[in-house]
């Protein structure tokens, strides 16, 4: 089957499913000369049926039908053999009738029973496109066709939905006053503040405008020990640069001491800028 009519009965058996309540094994009726067509083009009935209504299928044949069957005699040997692997579906129909006639009256105005039909007889299609939801299935030389949703379902369909929409007075006295009244709570959606990463950390900005970044300064230069050019400009520049974009302290050590006691620090600080000059001088 072709990928965009697979898809085609695939939505058109979801509207049965959904909107009709037809459930699998889908129950297909099945009339004689169907049988007839299967056994003349040797089709496998019972696994098209699968593929063109996409399930599990359970297929069915009335008394009347079958009984047309025998009438034609040892010709029809084989499409008999066909019907009686089929559950037999009482129509209580004492003598028998045509087999259109007796699948129009099995379905009844509403196909209460949910029956897919399988019929050659041309018809008992058009009469069956008068009866919403009921999916029609045949053969088109040797391909197994389902019929596309007649006027009648579509219209039953709409109407349906429009009913759903506005709710009757019964129906609302159902659901209660008390639950339309009630006030509803909605959840806020969305963020509830700025993103705590985009977020300026106030704290660790002021101890560096305190102690001009030389904290920074410090531990860099503790932990490399690299020879820094000890140009006084430069290392002005250095500081200027870490005042406007203060980074996190790397110790946070540093800081509570900066805090605290921010004098000792300085005379550490000297200390520690004249061991950079050395260093810069020695290389
Ligand atoms: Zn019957």
């Amino acid at each position: 089957m072709r990928q965009k009519r697979a898809k085609a009965y695939r939505k058109l058996m979801a509207l049965y499913s959904m909107k009709f309540g037809f459930r699998q094994p889908y129950q297909v009726l099945v009339d004689s000369e169907m049988c007839k067509s299967a056994t003349d083009l040797k089709l496998e009935l019972v696994k098209q049926f699968g593929t063109v209504l996409q399930g599990e299928t359970k297929p069915m044949i009335t008394q009347c039908c079958i009984h047309e069957l025998y009438l034609q005699g040892k010709l029809r040997q084989s499409a008999v053999d066909l019907a009686k692997t089929f559950e037999r579906r009482k129509c209580n129909h004492r003598e028998a009738i045509p087999g259109d006639e007796c699948i129009t009256s099995v379905v009844g105005p509403t196909n209460k029973h949910r029956y897919v039909i399988a019929t050659q007889s041309q018809p008992l299609r058009a009469k069956l496109r008068g009866i919403p939801a009921v999916p029609i299935v045949h053969v088109n030389r040797t391909v197994m066709v389902l019929e596309p949703p007649s006027d009648v379902t579509i219209e039953t369909k709409e109407a349906m939905e429009e009913k759903a929409l506005h709710p009757t007075a019964p129906d609302l006295k159902l659901v209660g006053p008390s639950t339309m009244t009630e006030p509803v709570h909605k959840k806020k959606k969305g963020p509830k503040g700025p993103n705590p990463l985009s977020i300026k950390k106030k704290k660790t900005a002021e101890v560096f405008s305190k102690d001009n970044g030389k904290g920074k300064a410090k531990a860099t230069g503790l932990s490399k020990q690299t020879p820094e050019p000890a140009k006084a400009g430069q290392k002005r520049k250095h500081d200027q640069v870490e005042h406007m974009h203060p980074v996190p302290a790397q110790d946070p050590k540093s800081n509570l001491v900066t805090d605290d006691q921010p004098r000792p620090l300085k005379k550490r600080r000297r200390r520690k800028l004249a061991q950079v000059d050395a260093a810069g001088s020695d290389s």
